[in-house]
């Protein structure tokens, strides 16, 4: 299908992307999987083990991408299996509450102070519209400050992330999603409190919520400015708004308490999906109770879902938290350091302009010299020479996410060899960031 030089090595995935272009739009379940960004066949994977993956051609990678965050203890750990062959022994649905729902929300909520109640969903998307939803119906008010480069999944009216300055009512930023669905939203720029109080200042009572992902990695990893979230959370207490922290991608991943764990600002409502799941749908959105208690049927907001808390999701879910203990974390954030620190090296030794930034083990790649603090600076790296970059180290087996806005994940799995395989490949791979031409 695409005709670009990367095409080549990869024959068994290319033809299952054929195959899966006339039956998929694009071939894909989920836009970036297709490497648009990057060009070339996207990698079929049949298998998973610990840091590895396999593709349809029999070629093993080292993961970097670790199913966009959840698998932290990496592919197919044997608790984590055991766990999910437990649950599915007894069947798959039943409709009905169950005991294992009841166990992860304890865990959840054990783990993180202001996460008072959580309600489960099947994805990050669901639970973002929710909480939404939710602040809406608690603060009887309809706009919502989001900022530009923060992805909280497709929801129709956050998929509105462009316009520039202060209080700039969003255009919707794809066909299908009407001016009314978008015209609530405000979006500002990243780390900019100014812009924030303005948009206040100018909406009074208005506003029913600000939500930020609580460290983006949407855009790659730029992570908030010391005191914006916290000053996030001041402008919506004096403001009567609710300020919703999207930890669908930090949350149990940069601590055992995710973002909140490290950073300590106390949301009124929090999402989480990835890491909660074990690998299979499950999300949540939570936090205080008297907020949650607006929510059906408690409550006059309604919020429902076939499969929500479903019992090998939740099982998944609840196997994986309980084997994230501090020494986990420890290994990621250890094995994620040696991992920023060779990608610097590597990329310093060729003369090639980078910043590596990261979120606790969270971290992304910049092709540029200056610090990135918003969507805008993203946006002016040399993106060609991530491209060039990411190809090498493809063909050298290490597997990294497709796009240069994407943060990339590791895992308690990330052992010696593993680490040695993507040390090996990185020179190779900083002579063609070198080397690329726009
Ligand atoms: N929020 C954040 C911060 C995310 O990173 C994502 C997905 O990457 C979502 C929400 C949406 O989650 P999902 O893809 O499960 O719908």
């Amino acid at each position: 299908m695409s005709e670009t030089p990367y095409s080549y090595d990869a024959p068994a995935s290319q033809a299952l992307f054929d195959r899966a272009a006339t039956v998929t739009p694009g071939g894909v379940n989920s836009p970036v999987r297709a490497f648009r960004a990057v060009g070339g066949t996207p990698r079929f994977m049949v298998s998973g083990t610990g840091p590895y993956l396999t593709d349809a051609d029999g070629r093993e990678y080292v993961d970097l991408v670790c199913s966009w965050g959840p698998m932290i203890l990496g592919h197919a750990h044997p608790e984590v299996i055991a766990a999910v062959q437990d649950a599915v022994s007894r069947g798959t649905s039943f409709g009905t509450p169950g005991e294992g729902e009841v166990a992860l929300a304890e865990e959840m909520v054990a783990r993180i102070g202001p996460l008072e109640q959580v309600r489960l969903v099947s994805s990050g998307t669901e639970a973002t519209m929710s909480a939404i939803r939710l602040a809406r119906g608690f603060t009887q008010r309809t706009k919502v400050i989001k900022f530009a480069g923060c992805y909280h999944g497709h929801v129709d009216s956050l998929l509105a992330a462009a316009g520039s300055g202060v209080a700039t009512f969003a255009l919707p930023d794809t066909p299908g999603v009407t001016g009314a669905q978008a015209g609530d939203t405000i979006v500002l720029p990243y780390n900019d409190l100014e812009a924030v109080h303005e948009a206040f200042h100018r909406h009074p009572g208005e506003i029913a919520c600000v939500i930020t992902e609580a460290s983006p990695g949407n855009m790659g990893v730029v992570p908030p400015r010391p005191g914006f979230n916290q000053g996030l959370k001041d402008a919506c207490s004096k403001n009567g708004a609710l300020y919703i922290s999207d930890e669908v991608m930090t949350g149990f991943r940069t601590s055992r308490a995710g973002w909140f764990g490290i950073d300590g600002v106390e949301p009124d409502l929090m999402t989480f999906g990835k890491v909660m799941g074990g690998g299979f749908p499950a999300a949540a959105f939570g936090g205080r109770q008297d907020v949650m208690a607006h929510l059906a049927p408690a409550g006059p907001v309604y919020q429902a879902g076939t499969l929500s808390g479903n019992p090998i999701a939740t099982a998944a879910g609840l196997a994986q938290l309980r084997l994230l203990d501090d020494a986990a974390y420890a290994k990621v954030d250890a094995v994620s350091a040696r991992i920023q620190s060779l990608v610097t090296e590597a990329l310093t030794k060729e003369g090639v302009a980078h910043r590596v930034q990261n979120a606790s083990n969270m971290f992304s790649v910049f092709f540029t010299d200056r610090e990135v603090r918003d969507y805008e600076d993203a946006k002016k790296q040399e993106s060609f020479r991530f491209t060039a970059f990411f190809h090498s180290l493809l063909a050298d087996g290490v597997y990294l996410p497709p796009s240069s806005f994407e943060s990339w994940f590791v895992s308690t799995a990330h052992d010696e060899r593993a680490v040695q395989k993507i040390a090996d490949a990185l020179p190779a791979a900083a002579r063609a960031a070198a080397e690329a031409q726009a």
